[in-house]
Protein backbone atom coordinates (compact mmCIF):
# COMPACT_ATOMS: atom_id res chain seq x y z
CA UNK A 1 0.00 0.00 0.00
CA UNK A 2 1.30 3.48 -1.18
CA UNK A 3 2.11 5.52 1.82
CA UNK A 4 0.31 8.83 3.32
CA UNK A 5 1.94 11.50 2.29
CA UNK A 6 2.41 14.11 5.02
CA UNK A 7 1.92 17.28 3.36
CA UNK A 8 4.47 19.98 4.99
CA UNK A 9 3.11 22.63 2.83
CA UNK A 10 -0.71 22.23 4.74
CA UNK A 11 0.89 21.54 8.23
CA UNK A 12 2.66 25.03 7.83
CA UNK A 13 -0.35 26.91 6.56
CA UNK A 14 -2.16 25.42 9.29
CA UNK A 15 0.87 26.86 12.20
CA UNK A 16 0.91 29.97 10.31
CA UNK A 17 -2.54 30.95 10.90
CA UNK A 18 -2.46 29.92 14.35
CA UNK A 19 0.83 32.39 14.54
CA UNK A 20 -1.16 35.08 13.28
CA UNK A 21 -4.13 34.99 15.97
CA UNK A 22 -1.75 34.79 18.43
CA UNK A 23 -0.10 37.51 16.77
CA UNK A 24 -3.29 39.69 16.73
CA UNK A 25 -3.82 38.92 20.20
CA UNK A 26 -0.35 39.82 21.09
CA UNK A 27 -0.63 43.17 19.38
CA UNK A 28 -4.30 43.81 20.98
CA UNK A 29 -2.53 42.68 24.49
CA UNK A 30 0.49 44.58 24.03
CA UNK A 31 0.58 47.28 21.63
CA UNK A 32 3.04 46.43 19.04
CA UNK A 33 3.67 43.40 16.98
CA UNK A 34 6.88 41.05 17.42
CA UNK A 35 9.81 41.95 15.56
CA UNK A 36 12.49 39.68 13.87
CA UNK A 37 15.68 40.52 12.54
CA UNK A 38 16.90 38.14 10.12
CA UNK A 39 21.06 38.90 9.67
CA UNK A 40 22.61 37.85 6.49
CA UNK A 41 26.51 38.16 6.29
CA UNK A 42 27.68 37.90 2.10
CA UNK A 43 25.16 37.66 -1.05
CA UNK A 44 25.05 33.53 -0.70
CA UNK A 45 22.23 33.14 -3.28
CA UNK A 46 20.79 30.16 -1.27
CA UNK A 47 20.78 32.64 1.98
CA UNK A 48 19.40 35.44 0.05
CA UNK A 49 16.43 32.84 -0.75
CA UNK A 50 16.27 31.64 2.90
CA UNK A 51 16.09 35.50 4.61
CA UNK A 52 13.85 36.52 2.36
CA UNK A 53 11.29 33.47 2.82
CA UNK A 54 11.72 33.80 6.40
CA UNK A 55 10.93 37.63 6.05
CA UNK A 56 7.65 37.65 3.89
CA UNK A 57 6.40 34.78 5.90
CA UNK A 58 7.32 36.82 9.23
CA UNK A 59 5.59 39.75 7.60
CA UNK A 60 1.95 37.54 6.22
CA UNK A 61 1.55 36.60 10.07
CA UNK A 62 1.25 40.22 11.40
CA UNK A 63 5.07 40.45 12.84
CA UNK A 64 7.94 43.22 11.82
CA UNK A 65 10.59 41.75 9.86
CA UNK A 66 13.61 43.41 9.49
CA UNK A 67 16.50 41.98 7.10
CA UNK A 68 20.11 43.18 7.70
CA UNK A 69 22.42 42.17 4.75
CA UNK A 70 26.29 42.70 6.04
CA UNK A 71 29.38 43.02 3.68
CA UNK A 72 30.98 39.26 3.36
CA UNK A 73 34.11 41.01 5.13
CA UNK A 74 32.26 41.56 8.15
CA UNK A 75 34.50 40.76 10.96
CA UNK A 76 33.59 39.08 14.35
CA UNK A 77 33.99 42.34 16.15
CA UNK A 78 31.58 43.87 13.89
CA UNK A 79 28.76 41.42 13.94
CA UNK A 80 29.12 41.25 17.88
CA UNK A 81 28.70 44.75 18.50
CA UNK A 82 25.39 44.96 16.02
CA UNK A 83 24.29 41.45 18.09
CA UNK A 84 24.58 43.21 21.49
CA UNK A 85 22.28 46.52 19.69
CA UNK A 86 19.83 43.46 19.11
CA UNK A 87 19.99 42.45 21.95
CA UNK A 88 19.45 45.79 23.82
CA UNK A 89 16.73 46.45 21.15
CA UNK A 90 13.12 46.11 23.17
CA UNK A 91 11.34 45.89 19.58
CA UNK A 92 13.20 42.83 18.37
CA UNK A 93 12.17 39.61 19.51
CA UNK A 94 13.77 37.42 17.86
CA UNK A 95 17.17 37.32 15.59
CA UNK A 96 19.11 35.26 13.76
CA UNK A 97 22.15 34.68 11.71
CA UNK A 98 21.78 32.81 8.68
CA UNK A 99 24.44 30.09 8.12
CA UNK A 100 26.69 29.30 6.18
CA UNK A 101 28.55 32.43 7.43
CA UNK A 102 32.09 33.49 5.69
CA UNK A 103 35.12 31.95 7.47
CA UNK A 104 36.35 34.84 9.56
CA UNK A 105 33.02 34.19 11.23
CA UNK A 106 32.48 31.64 14.69
CA UNK A 107 29.27 30.27 14.50
CA UNK A 108 29.76 29.36 18.29
CA UNK A 109 30.78 32.33 18.65
CA UNK A 110 27.51 33.78 17.42
CA UNK A 111 25.20 31.25 18.79
CA UNK A 112 26.80 32.46 22.38
CA UNK A 113 26.72 36.02 21.74
CA UNK A 114 22.72 36.11 20.91
CA UNK A 115 21.01 36.61 24.30
CA UNK A 116 19.06 33.28 24.66
CA UNK A 117 15.54 35.46 24.81
CA UNK A 118 16.09 36.20 21.02
CA UNK A 119 17.27 33.04 19.93
CA UNK A 120 15.00 31.96 18.13
CA UNK A 121 17.14 29.66 16.09
CA UNK A 122 17.28 27.81 19.05
CA UNK A 123 20.65 27.23 18.56
CA UNK A 124 22.34 28.82 21.83
CA UNK A 125 24.07 26.77 24.17
CA UNK A 126 21.87 27.79 27.08
CA UNK A 127 18.56 26.90 24.61
CA UNK A 128 19.92 23.54 23.82
CA UNK A 129 20.87 23.07 27.16
CA UNK A 130 17.00 23.40 28.37
CA UNK A 131 16.07 20.89 25.74
CA UNK A 132 18.61 18.59 27.01
CA UNK A 133 16.74 19.34 30.58
CA UNK A 134 13.31 19.26 28.97
CA UNK A 135 12.83 23.31 30.21
CA UNK A 136 11.05 26.08 27.62
CA UNK A 137 12.79 27.21 25.71
CA UNK A 138 13.34 28.04 22.02
CA UNK A 139 13.67 24.33 20.12
CA UNK A 140 14.92 24.60 16.74
CA UNK A 141 12.79 25.03 14.02
CA UNK A 142 13.12 22.16 11.79
CA UNK A 143 12.86 18.91 14.73
CA UNK A 144 10.07 20.98 16.06
CA UNK A 145 8.07 20.84 12.62
CA UNK A 146 9.21 17.16 12.42
CA UNK A 147 7.69 16.64 15.92
CA UNK A 148 4.69 18.69 14.49
CA UNK A 149 4.38 16.53 11.82
CA UNK A 150 4.42 13.20 13.22
CA UNK A 151 1.51 13.85 15.92
CA UNK A 152 -0.99 15.60 13.57
CA UNK A 153 -0.73 12.34 11.40
CA UNK A 154 -0.92 10.36 14.35
CA UNK A 155 2.26 8.48 14.47
CA UNK A 156 2.80 6.36 17.71
CA UNK A 157 6.15 7.25 19.38
CA UNK A 158 6.33 5.98 22.33
CA UNK A 159 7.99 2.77 22.62
CA UNK A 160 8.64 3.21 18.54
CA UNK A 161 12.29 2.43 17.64
CA UNK A 162 13.55 5.78 15.69
CA UNK A 163 16.16 6.07 14.14
CA UNK A 164 17.61 9.57 13.06
CA UNK A 165 20.49 9.70 10.08
CA UNK A 166 22.66 12.37 10.94
CA UNK A 167 23.98 13.96 14.24
CA UNK A 168 23.96 17.69 13.37
CA UNK A 169 23.49 20.24 16.41
CA UNK A 170 20.57 21.85 14.62
CA UNK A 171 18.73 18.90 13.19
CA UNK A 172 20.22 15.41 14.05
CA UNK A 173 20.65 16.03 18.19
CA UNK A 174 18.08 17.99 18.86
CA UNK A 175 15.15 15.77 16.85
CA UNK A 176 17.27 12.71 19.19
CA UNK A 177 16.34 14.41 21.75
CA UNK A 178 13.09 15.66 20.86
CA UNK A 179 12.17 12.12 20.41
CA UNK A 180 13.64 10.74 23.38
CA UNK A 181 10.91 12.72 25.08
CA UNK A 182 8.42 11.32 23.45
CA UNK A 183 9.87 7.55 25.01
CA UNK A 184 10.86 6.50 21.34
CA UNK A 185 13.98 4.12 21.88
CA UNK A 186 16.29 6.49 19.58
CA UNK A 187 19.82 5.64 17.46
CA UNK A 188 21.41 8.37 15.91
CA UNK A 189 23.21 7.46 12.74
CA UNK A 190 26.03 9.07 11.26
CA UNK A 191 28.98 8.79 8.71
CA UNK A 192 30.79 6.12 10.27
CA UNK A 193 27.84 3.76 11.52
CA UNK A 194 28.62 0.34 10.34
CA UNK A 195 25.66 -1.37 7.88
CA UNK A 196 23.50 1.79 8.09
CA UNK A 197 20.77 -0.06 5.46
CA UNK A 198 20.26 -2.55 8.30
CA UNK A 199 19.60 -0.07 10.75
CA UNK A 200 17.44 1.70 9.31
CA UNK A 201 15.16 -1.37 8.50
CA UNK A 202 14.64 -1.37 11.98
CA UNK A 203 13.17 1.93 12.50
CA UNK A 204 9.70 2.55 13.04
CA UNK A 205 10.43 6.50 12.64
CA UNK A 206 13.13 7.34 10.29
CA UNK A 207 14.27 10.65 10.00
CA UNK A 208 16.81 11.24 7.64
CA UNK A 209 19.09 14.81 7.81
CA UNK A 210 22.27 13.87 5.81
CA UNK A 211 22.61 16.22 2.83
CA UNK A 212 23.17 12.96 0.22
CA UNK A 213 20.33 12.94 -2.54
CA UNK A 214 18.09 9.62 -2.19
CA UNK A 215 20.43 8.35 -0.26
CA UNK A 216 17.60 6.02 1.61
CA UNK A 217 16.43 3.45 -0.75
CA UNK A 218 13.74 1.71 -0.72
CA UNK A 219 14.72 -1.68 0.53
CA UNK A 220 16.32 0.31 3.45
CA UNK A 221 12.77 1.09 4.79
CA UNK A 222 10.96 -1.07 7.75
CA UNK A 223 7.48 -1.88 6.12
CA UNK A 224 4.90 0.82 7.51
CA UNK A 225 7.37 3.22 8.98
CA UNK A 226 7.03 6.96 9.15
CA UNK A 227 9.64 8.47 7.08
CA UNK A 228 10.84 12.08 7.27
CA UNK A 229 13.37 13.78 4.71
CA UNK A 230 14.91 16.75 5.84
CA UNK A 231 17.05 16.74 2.87
CA UNK A 232 17.47 19.75 0.61
CA UNK A 233 20.18 18.94 -2.55
CA UNK A 234 20.00 20.69 -5.12
CA UNK A 235 20.80 18.28 -8.36
CA UNK A 236 20.86 19.14 -11.88
CA UNK A 237 17.26 17.22 -11.83
CA UNK A 238 15.95 19.44 -9.47
CA UNK A 239 15.16 19.43 -5.62
CA UNK A 240 15.82 16.13 -3.83
CA UNK A 241 15.41 14.78 -0.34
CA UNK A 242 17.99 12.04 1.22
CA UNK A 243 15.14 9.30 0.76
CA UNK A 244 14.44 8.13 -2.75
CA UNK A 245 10.92 9.04 -2.50
CA UNK A 246 9.40 7.00 -5.11
CA UNK A 247 10.86 3.58 -3.92
CA UNK A 248 9.60 5.17 0.00
CA UNK A 249 6.65 5.62 -1.27
CA UNK A 250 6.07 1.92 -1.85
CA UNK A 251 7.10 0.86 1.31
CA UNK A 252 6.39 3.11 4.28
CA UNK A 253 3.21 4.02 5.97
CA UNK A 254 3.76 7.36 6.20
CA UNK A 255 6.68 9.99 4.41
CA UNK A 256 7.55 13.69 4.04
CA UNK A 257 7.68 14.96 0.24
CA UNK A 258 10.65 17.04 -0.82
CA UNK A 259 9.85 19.99 -1.48
CA UNK A 260 6.93 20.44 0.14
CA UNK A 261 7.83 18.46 3.53
CA UNK A 262 9.82 19.09 6.18
CA UNK A 263 10.99 22.96 4.10
CA UNK A 264 8.03 24.88 5.22
CA UNK A 265 7.57 23.67 8.26
CA UNK A 266 10.96 24.77 9.60
CA UNK A 267 9.93 28.24 8.57
CA UNK A 268 6.34 27.86 10.51
CA UNK A 269 8.33 26.88 13.70
CA UNK A 270 10.89 30.43 13.16
CA UNK A 271 7.21 32.03 13.49
CA UNK A 272 6.00 30.18 16.61
CA UNK A 273 9.33 30.51 18.08
CA UNK A 274 9.37 34.23 17.39
CA UNK A 275 6.03 34.96 18.79
CA UNK A 276 6.76 32.63 21.99
CA UNK A 277 10.21 34.56 22.54
CA UNK A 278 7.85 38.14 22.23
CA UNK A 279 5.45 36.80 24.88
CA UNK A 280 7.87 35.18 27.17
CA UNK A 281 9.86 39.02 27.35
CA UNK A 282 6.81 40.29 28.28
CA UNK A 283 5.94 38.21 30.19
CA UNK A 284 2.96 36.44 28.99
CA UNK A 285 3.76 33.13 29.81
CA UNK A 286 0.48 31.89 29.93
CA UNK A 287 -0.16 32.24 26.31
CA UNK A 288 3.17 30.34 25.85
CA UNK A 289 3.09 27.21 23.63
CA UNK A 290 -0.51 27.92 22.49
CA UNK A 291 0.75 27.38 18.90
CA UNK A 292 2.66 24.30 19.58
P1 LIG B 1 25.31 18.42 8.33
O1 LIG B 1 25.61 19.34 9.44
O2 LIG B 1 26.20 18.39 7.13
O3 LIG B 1 25.22 16.95 8.94
C1 LIG B 1 25.07 15.84 8.10
C2 LIG B 1 25.08 14.60 8.94
O4 LIG B 1 24.94 13.49 8.04
C3 LIG B 1 26.38 14.37 9.71
O5 LIG B 1 26.10 13.96 11.01
C4 LIG B 1 27.10 13.29 8.92
O6 LIG B 1 27.86 12.41 9.70
C5 LIG B 1 25.93 12.52 8.35
N1 LIG B 1 26.34 11.80 7.13
C6 LIG B 1 27.03 12.29 6.08
N2 LIG B 1 27.23 11.30 5.18
C7 LIG B 1 26.65 10.21 5.69
C8 LIG B 1 26.55 8.88 5.23
N3 LIG B 1 27.06 8.48 4.06
N4 LIG B 1 25.90 7.98 6.00
C9 LIG B 1 25.38 8.35 7.19
N5 LIG B 1 25.44 9.62 7.68
C10 LIG B 1 26.09 10.52 6.92
O7 LIG B 1 23.85 18.64 7.74
P2 LIG B 1 22.52 19.28 8.42
O8 LIG B 1 22.71 20.72 8.59
O9 LIG B 1 22.04 18.44 9.55
O10 LIG B 1 21.53 19.08 7.18
C11 LIG B 1 21.23 17.80 6.64
C12 LIG B 1 20.36 17.96 5.41
O11 LIG B 1 19.14 18.58 5.83
C13 LIG B 1 20.92 18.88 4.33
O12 LIG B 1 20.45 18.40 3.07
C14 LIG B 1 20.29 20.21 4.63
O13 LIG B 1 20.18 21.04 3.47
C15 LIG B 1 18.93 19.78 5.10
N6 LIG B 1 18.24 20.71 6.00
C16 LIG B 1 16.94 20.93 5.73
C17 LIG B 1 16.21 21.73 6.55
C18 LIG B 1 14.77 21.93 6.25
O14 LIG B 1 14.19 22.89 6.69
N7 LIG B 1 14.15 20.99 5.51
C19 LIG B 1 16.80 22.35 7.65
C20 LIG B 1 18.14 22.08 7.95
C21 LIG B 1 18.85 21.23 7.09
P3 LIG B 1 29.21 12.87 10.48
O15 LIG B 1 28.72 13.64 11.68
O16 LIG B 1 29.87 11.58 10.83
O17 LIG B 1 29.98 13.73 9.52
Amino acid sequence: MAATILDGKEGAGAVRAEVTEGVAAFVARHGRAPGLVGIQVGDDPASEIYQAGKAKAAEACGMISRRLVLPAETTQAELDAILDDLNADDTVDGMLVQQPVPDQLSEPLIANRIHPDKDVDGFSPINLGRLLRGEPGSVPCTPSGVMWMLDRAGVPLEGADAVVVGRSLIVGKPMALLLTARSATVTVAHSRTRDLPALCRTADVLVAAVGRPEMIRGDWIKPGAAVIDVGINRTDDGLRGDVHGDEAHEVAGWRTPVPGGVGPMTIAFLLVNTLDAARRRVGDTNHTGDTT
